[in-house]
């Protein structure tokens, strides 16, 4: 645990010097600039309380964000394959000792019946998320899971990107599940405070924190590319959790040249017999909420910020604008939940939290669109290789613009042609009609070409 730092942290967070409004201000010019920051420079963004700076710091934040993904929101929805879990995270519905729950695992059937629907409504990305259990969640079901969810085609619409939630594993397990073709590995630490971590896993493997911090270093040198990272907030400071999530970020980018490829943010939501998330110990206030996420942008600018559906709806719109790029939608917690919810079974007796927001992905597409985000349904850079240092050179040269428009604009239109509801392709084609205008050059002719090869019904164009 050598580079989580708690004196240092707590050092930064008491220091008077970052009360300084002209200090914070100087802050936040030169996070303007998309570079980055220092983990004091940071704290001090950390520290604002003054509504006006707390605006100049949203706003920049916002523009950090276009600067380097533009008005695009890349979409994904969560398969739940178990809910068995060998450990006792006293925030989860899913820990052992929650005799309420029904347990699940779902067979390599129902794990295709659910991805299948998840393709029907035009996702393109998975986030496979699974409990830790040695004999239900190893490698090998895992790896058979992401093999069936990949083998799903109807007419060119498929699964293109999988990524994974599951417990850390040893480097020979990660490179087994690497030879699977994941996009992104993710696992949060929960909380990085070692006092906290300790109070909250009692029990089970997930009680080591070292082998759960070091996880991404193995990932890594198992040769995963790309990695996420996460904290789960409300279990201790935000202030602390922030930058503490910040120092693994840097260590991560100063070891091995790659900064996490993704950083989320879940926030405790309430869960069946979890004492903890049904009374958070440090609730996380929706301003707090907001401003971290500004500081994440402008700390880690080419790192991509995941929100989910654990947040309502109206706070998801405005939390857009502080420098998000990823969000789920059309989600469930459970595993089997999306065949149950078109058959109305009460699939909450399964769900690892309550969620915030319902809203099918049509609904959300329609209205991110309405508010002038470009919904993304992209996954060109993994499977053209630009992974891992590839990716982050592109995103810091400016030059993924070029490629990630056109993809965007390409699979969008898919999108619009297979699966929108007319009210949602109305507003869709006349935001595409907009994008295109937006562009020029050979941009603009290669974009044209895509969107008519895309109306001809071709599938899965991209650069
Ligand atoms: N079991 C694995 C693990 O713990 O890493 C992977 C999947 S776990 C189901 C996914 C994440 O859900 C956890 O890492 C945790 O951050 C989050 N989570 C658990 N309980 C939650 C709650 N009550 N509210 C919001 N998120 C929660
Ligand atoms: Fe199990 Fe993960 Fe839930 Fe903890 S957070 S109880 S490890 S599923």
């Amino acid at each position: 645990m050598e580079f989580i730092n708690e004196n240092y942290i707590n050092s930064l967070l008491q220091s008077d010097e970052l009360l300084n409004e002209n200090y914070q201000r100087d802050i936040i010019a030169k996070g303007f600039d998309a570079k980055g920051l220092s983990l004091k420079e940071s704290a001090t963004l950390l520290n604002i309380n003054s509504p006006e700076i707390l605006d100049e710091l949203f706003q920049t934040a916002k523009s950090v964000k276009e600067k380097i993904y533009g008005n695009r929101l890349v979409l994904f929805a969560p398969l739940y394959v178990t809910n068995l879990c060998v450990n006792n995270c006293l925030y989860c519905a899913f820990r052992k000792d929650n005799k309420e729950l029904q347990r699940k695992t779902l067979t390599l059937d129902e794990i295709e019946e659910e991805a299948r629907y998840l393709v029907l409504t035009g996702q393109k990305r998975i986030l496979l998320v699974a409990g830790e259990h040695p004999k239900k969640s190893n490698v090998e079901f895992i790896g058979e899971a992401i093999d069936r969810i990949y083998s799903i085609n109807f007419n060119g619409n498929n699964i293109r990107r999988l990524n994974v939630n599951t417990a850390p594993l040893s480097v020979e397990q990660f490179k087994e599940l690497n030879s699977y073709g994941i996009g992104t590995y993710q696992c949060f630490q929960e909380t990085y405070h070692y006092n906290t971590y300790e109070q909250m896993h009692s029990d089970g493997p997930k009680k080591n924190y070292s082998w759960r911090l070091y996880a991404m270093d193995r990932a890594l040198q198992a040769g995963i590319d790309d990695v996420g990272i996460g904290a789960l907030f409300g279990l201790t400071d935000y202030k602390f959790e922030t930058l503490a999530l910040l120092m693994h970020a840097f260590d991560l980018d100063h070891k091995y040249g790659i900064g996490p490829h993704t950083i989320s943010i879940p926030r405790l939501e309430p869960a069946l017999n979890a004492p903890v998330a049904l009374n958070p110990p440090h609730v996380v206030d929706d301003l707090s909420f907001k401003k971290l996420i500004a500081v994440i942008r402008l700390a880690v600018p080419y790192t991509g910020i995941i929100l989910s559906t654990r947040e309502r709806a109206e706070l998801r719109r405005e939390l857009f604008e502080a420098g998000v790029s990823q969000i789920s939608a059309g989600s469930r917690t459970s595993p089997g939940a999306y065949k149950e919810s078109q058959q109305s079974l009460d699939e909450h007796a399964l769900e690892q939290f309550q969620l915030g927001d319902h809203r099918s992905l049509d609904e959300v597409v329609k209205d991110i669109t309405s508010l002038g985000y470009m919904p993304s349904f992209c996954t060109a850079c993994y499977r053209s290789k630009r992974t891992g240092d590839r990716f982050m050179e592109l995103a810091k040269s400016g030059k993924i613009g070029k490629i990630c428009v056109p993809n965007a604009i390409a699979t969008f239109e898919e999108y619009l042609n297979d699966f929108a509801s007319d009210g949602t392709k109305e507003i869709g084609k006349k935001f595409l009609f907009d994008e295109l205008d937006k562009i020029n050059g050979v941009t603009k002719k290669k974009t044209t070409e895509m969107i008519e090869r895309v109306d001809k019904g071709e599938r899965d164009i991209y650069l």
